[in-house]
């Protein structure tokens, strides 16, 4: 069993600042950490590589300092991580993302077989969830998105069923493999890593891609040439205020309904 997932290396906070000048995010002073839903995806792929034998790759687009996830997820029990990382790649759109990521993950279908691909549903800054699908659709191999529990997996049989969450409930679908899931938290609950992953990933060194070598990528397609998204203008929006509050206790149910209909008229927030 080869399974390969792709982690994100994100700020720790769900209470990102943009930078007003540049529009992008400020990273300073902000520890990072994987993006929890990848997390999950490890510990999937661990646990399938347990169960079947086989090896686990890690693989992220990031500048220097992703390479400590990668060393988090050697210590989860993955076998190999690596970063792919240079100047050129910065600025990516989720296109861009998806062109680098795909020809990586060709290049290691390249080396050996590999049964299943698994990316987390979004990553918690550009919480776009593009980057998954996109892979899988460059890549010409089936999709399942925002994935919850995985009831087979056959790397013989080369099949699985997987169950996934959608807005009316559980979808259960059959795939043959590779097959490529986005996935949600519950996918598998991450366990204390074993103490012989935690010593073996102390001594753990991520390989390092650039964008030459080894694998050649279009350097127009990578980076802010290969990213038609274009950022107009990117801020933090102020923090609500409170609404108005109107008690029925103070004044009884008429007269308080008479003033929120009232105070609605004169917000305009409905048209009457
Ligand atoms: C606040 C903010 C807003 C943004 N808005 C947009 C936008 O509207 N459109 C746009 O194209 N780009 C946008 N970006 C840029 C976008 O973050 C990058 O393109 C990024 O590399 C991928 O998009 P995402 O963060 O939305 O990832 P998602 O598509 O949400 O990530 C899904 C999964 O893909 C994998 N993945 C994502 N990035 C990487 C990576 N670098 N290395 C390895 N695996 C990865 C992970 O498994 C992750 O869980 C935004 C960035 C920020 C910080």
């Amino acid at each position: 069993m080869h399974a390969i997932v792709a982690i994100k290396q994100v700020p720790d906070t769900s209470n990102v600042r943009i930078n007003p000048e540049t529009g992008t995010l400020i990273r300073e002073g902000v520890p990072a950490i994987i993006n929890p839903y990848d997390a999950h995806a490890v510990e999937l792929a661990v646990r399938l590589k347990r169960k079947f034998g086989g090896k686990v790759t890690v693989i992220t687009m990031g500048p220097p300092k992703a390479s400590e996830a990668l060393v988090e997820c050697a210590e989860q029990g993955a076998d190999r991580g690596i970063l792919i990382s240079d100047r050129k790649f910065s600025a990516a759109d989720t296109l861009a993302t998806s062109y680098v990521l795909a020809r990586t993950i060709e290049a290691l279908m390249a080396e050996e077989p590999v049964d299943l691909l698994l990316f987390g549903k979004q990553a918690i800054d550009g919480d776009t969830a593009q980057v998954g699908p996109g892979v899988a659709t460059r890549l010409g191999l089936p999709l399942i998105s925002y994935a919850v529990s995985v009831e087979s997996f056959d790397p013989i049989a080369r099949t699985g069923v997987v169950h996934r969450r959608t807005e009316r409930g559980i979808e259960v679908l059959q795939t043959t493999l590779p097959a490529l899931l986005t996935v949600e938290k519950e996918i598998a609950a991450i366990e204390r890593a074993p103490l012989p992953d935690v010593i073996r990933a102390a001594q753990y060194t991520p390989e390092v891609w650039s964008a030459s070598e080894p694998v050649a990528f279009d350097v127009t397609k990578i980076g802010i040439k290969g990213s038609p998204t274009i950022v107009g203008k990117a801020y933090t929006p102020p923090p609500k205020k409170a609404g108005a509050a109107v008690k029925v206790a103070d004044k009884g149910v008429a007269p308080t309904v008479a003033e929120a209909l009232a105070k609605i008229k004169i917000a305009n927030v409905v048209k009457f």
